[in-house]
């Protein structure tokens, strides 16, 4: 690689590894953080489900980076000359003109978020029994490659899942598994190979772009697809920048530019790769554009605009540019190496390395007296916010499956997420989290589990509804009286 890109880490005389803020607070929104007495009630109306939380009642919404993270004074400026023509708007143009820099894809489809994205590209390609591989399944993702016959196969290392780990790239695909795949099913049957960056569900761990050559080579020798699941790309550029030798000196830009160019569809969520709304599919290869091209129309809206508003579009284009500026794309996944060290120190566990998107609490190590089978990151969550009003997300069986007898699939890892929305929260804030996370592990032993009520069908974990198996809430929250007297 050409150019040498500045290192954007600051240090401290002090040798203290403090990540600092590289843009200063403009505009300011309050936020509410509720007496305790009132986080027990949200938290019962909620069907002990975070998801089902007002922000009336959450303090630090760590719920998801998707759409929450800050946008910039250009993305908020770019919105204001957006051109609202039905056809050929000029936003658009300037979206994929933003893409095609970026990605290096010079054809561009819009899509109005990422699973709609994976709704076309579903819809396009996967047939009754295809089979997937993929290094590991993203929730929307499973669950349209299912609604349309598919199978997927999560052909990660074996370490991947272990939840304290010194491999930087946990989410490189087992290329060895890969080819036994390809061997056992036949190509016919596989329509796609597909990488997601920074693997959301296993802690947003990355890939290295030595695994991914290899992944092409495979998918050359065999005739295969390559599809990059880009929504969380510009943080697992970093890492690959930080962690992967080769490219140490390369810049974000050029490793996101080297990591599109092996594939041959990049597709993503704008939620979360520019801080904005909406989402996109992106290719080189005219054939592949055509097959998808038809179905935008009848799921999105029209090819200028497919289901987003214009002043998205344009703050998707500056956000897109963003993304390769490193002090834009650093500030996340260095404060969760921060809240991640900090945890380590005081023996929380936590999967390790820290990776993109959030810091990831291990449920089952946490609550080890809580059987999976009641849902301890359900609960995990559930009573963190109730000692803190920091509403995280559960990443384990509740986000999983029943199977064909109605039995709860058990998650691979049962995970807290707290997720660091990009340039959203201070440092203090994220001190504040260690120290009621820090306080809670004090009183584990306090926390049950939980079970449902009512459990819908698909996609279960956004409205199912759930309750304590015993009063351990109520049991927690008198603790938290007692060390804290009357504090929020
Ligand atoms: C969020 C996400 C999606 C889905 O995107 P939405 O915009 O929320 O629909 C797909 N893949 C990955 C890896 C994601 O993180």
């Amino acid at each position: 690689m050409k150019k040498q890109s500045q290192s954007t880490k600051v240090k401290f005389a002090s040798g203290e590894n403090i990540p600092l803020e590289l843009h200063k607070v403009r505009v300011v929104q309050k936020l509410n953080l509720v007496p305790i007495e009132r986080r027990l009630e949200a938290i019962r109306e909620a069907g002990f489900n975070t998801f089902q939380l007002s922000t009336r009642d959450v303090f630090l919404d760590m719920l998801t980076d998707s759409g929450t993270n800050a946008m910039s004074d250009r993305q908020v400026a770019a919105m204001n000359h957006a051109d609202d023509a039905y056809a050929g708007s000029q936003s658009f143009d300037r979206f994929k003109e933003a893409v095609a820099k970026v990605f290096g894809k010079k054809y561009l489809l819009p899509a109005h978020q990422g699973r709609a994205a994976e709704n076309i590209l579903a819809k396009a390609f996967i047939k009754q029994d295809s089979i997937l591989p993929m290094n590991y399944h993203f929730t929307t993702t499973l669950a349209h490659i299912m609604l349309n016959g598919g199978k997927v196969i999560e052909i990660l290392c074996d370490d991947a899942i272990q939840i304290k780990s010194k491999n930087p790239f946990k989410g490189n695909i087992d290329i060895k598994k890969l080819e036994k795949v390809i061997a056992e099913n036949g190509v016919e049957k596989i329509p796609f190979i597909r990488m997601e960056a920074s693997t959301n569900l296993i802690g947003g761990q990355p890939f290295s772009i030595a695994n991914m050559r290899e992944v092409r080579k495979v998918a050359d020798k065999n005739g295969l697809i390559v599809v990059l699941d880009a929504s969380l790309i510009g943080e697992n550029a970093y890492f690959i920048k930080h962690r992967e030798e080769e490219f140490k000196d390369a810049s974000v830009g050029d490793i996101i530019l080297a990591m599109c160019d092996l594939a041959d569809i990049v597709y993503f969520s704008a939620r979360k790769v520019t801080s904005s709304r909406g989402g996109g599919i992106c290719t080189n290869d005219e054939k592949l554009y055509k097959i998808m091209k038809p179905l935008i129309p009848v799921y999105e809206g029209f090819f200028t605009y497919g289901g987003i508003s214009v002043r998205e579009i344009e703050a998707m284009a500056v956000g897109m540019m963003e993304t390769i500026d490193e002090t834009v794309i650093s500030q996340s996944p260095s404060f969760i190496e921060y809240l991640v060290e900090q945890l380590e120190l005081h023996g929380i566990p936590v999967v390790t390395p820290a990776g993109g998107l959030g810091c990831h609490v291990d449920a089952m190590g946490f609550l080890p007296h809580v059987p999976q089978t009641e849902y301890p990151a359900g609960a995990l969550a559930a009573a963190f916010y109730l000692v803190s009003g920091v509403r995280g997300m559960e990443r384990g069986t509740i986000s999983s499956i029943r199977d064909e007898n109605g039995n709860d699939i058990l998650a691979d890892v049962e995970l807290l997420r707290l997720a660091m929305p990009r340039r959203v929260f201070t440092l203090s804030q994220v001190k504040y989290v260690e120290d009621r996370l820090r306080w809670l592990y004090k009183n584990r032993d306090l926390v049950g589990g939980l079970k449902f009520v009512s459990e819908p069908p698909v996609l279960r974990f956004f409205d199912g509804r759930l309750e304590a198996t015993s009063d351990w809430p109520e049991k927690l929250m008198k603790k938290f009286r007692e060390d804290f007297g009357d504090s929020l």
